[in-house]
């Protein structure tokens, strides 16, 4: 189905850029230079200066990202790690992927972990604790770090829906030992196809997840250092990657005035719980997502599509209620009920004043 306003506009975003991205592509093909090159180099030297961290290491995904951090502090076998089941899969299956066991915590109004809910399931097996910045906005990461200083645990951000928000001024996937971003089509900092970031201060991790992500082989001494994994970045996502990063404060700013678009608009809708307007505060979000809470979701979704409008319920089963994952002894009442409730509106920078619009009215005749 055509929409009228779909849901992500992938050849309006490269069509308005497209100029620069074929003349990377070109340069990477006509060069023959696909991996390790120089413009992975280039690329994880001006994402690290974006963030201020010492090091930005490119590997295969987002998911790549978290699993390899987890190995790379030494997540194994009988540890236990606290995160959220309002999430990506991704999140939960890299703590499995590691042998470790995922306590999930639950949600607050914003749709981030409940900080004050992490102590209570602290035992001696806690090693790790993974927030995920969902939607773009940070999870309560003062309170966190409080937490996870008193009892010793590392935490690794999920920053994957967060490129470029910060709390307070300090920028998220910069506070823990990890950050962990991806370059999804969907995300902020698309690529064209997957690709995943790991950004730290710390040298030693650093130096793990270069091994870890290159078959444990160190190039430069021709030795094996350990047994590692295939996950890099590829040099072509690289250059594309590199020439996006530079637009990426305008498309967030574009992004914020969409929100606000549609918090003006729809903030006296009795019938919707709307995100935080975009505020100079101590919040800075960047709506990957703009997600409302709706009554009769359901229904309002079906209008929606009617109209020519994709929405996404992201998502409409919570990951403790899939059997296969092994996670039902949880009990988690928010994360159960915002799944009934929520549905993502269309957000991204090549959408028009007029497309905003055309959703506004689409949900303001659905409440008349
Ligand atoms: C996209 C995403 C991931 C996974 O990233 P991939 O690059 O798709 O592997 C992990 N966590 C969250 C919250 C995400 O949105």
């Amino acid at each position: 189905m055509i929409y009228k306003v779909p849901f992500v506009n992938f050849p309006e975003h490269y069509k308005r850029i497209k100029d620069e991205i074929d003349f990377a592509i070109k340069e990477v093909l006509l060069g023959g230079d696909y991996i390790l090159r120089k413009h992975l180099k280039e690329f994880e030297e001006n994402f690290a200066k974006f963030l201020g961290v010492k090091y930005a290491i490119g590997v295969g995904s987002g998911t790549d990202a978290l699993y390899l951090s987890l190995k790379a502090a030494g997540i194994n076998q009988g540890d236990e790690v606290i995160t959220v089941a309002h999430t990506f899969v991704a999140t939960i299956a890299s703590i499995i992927h590691c042998g470790a066991k995922p306590i999930l915590v639950d949600i607050g109004e914003d749709y981030n972990m409940d900080v004050e809910k992490v102590e209570e399931v602290i035992t001696n097996k806690t090693k790790a604790i993974i927030p995920v910045h969902l939607n773009g906005r940070l999870c309560d990461m003062k309170r966190l770090m409080e937490i996870a200083s008193k009892y010793n645990l590392i935490i690794i951000e999920d920053a994957a829906q967060a490129l470029g928000a910060s709390l307070d001024g300090v920028k998220a996937g910069t506070f823990g030992l990890t950050g962990c971003f991806s370059f999804y089509p969907a995300k902020i900092l698309g690529g064209l196809g997957d690709g995943g970031m790991v950004v730290t201060n710390n040298k030693d991790v650093a130096e793990k997840i270069l091994l870890l992500r290159d078959h444990g082989q160190k190039r430069e001494i021709g030795e094996i250092l350990c047994y590692g994994f295939n996950s890099r970045l590829d040099n072509l996502q690289a250059a594309v990657l590199n020439v996006k990063l530079k637009y990426v404060p305008k498309w967030i700013e574009r992004r914020r005035e969409i929100a606000k678009l549609y918090h003006q608009a729809l903030s006296n809708i009795t019938k919707l719980k709307l995100p935080p307007p975009p505020m100079n505060g101590r919040f800075y979000d960047v709506y990957q997502n703009y997600v409302i809470r709706a009554k009769r979701r359901d229904e309002l979704v079906k209008h929606l599509m009617r109209e020519g409008i994709e929405v996404l319920i992201s998502w409409p089963k919570p990951l403790h209620k899939h059997e296969a994952l092994g996670l039902s002894n949880f009990h988690l009442p928010m994360t159960e009920q915002i799944s009934k409730e929520v549905v993502s509106l269309p957000i991204y920078p090549e959408l028009s004043n007029n497309d905003v619009n055309f959703v506004i009215q689409a949900i303001q005749t659905f409440y008349k």
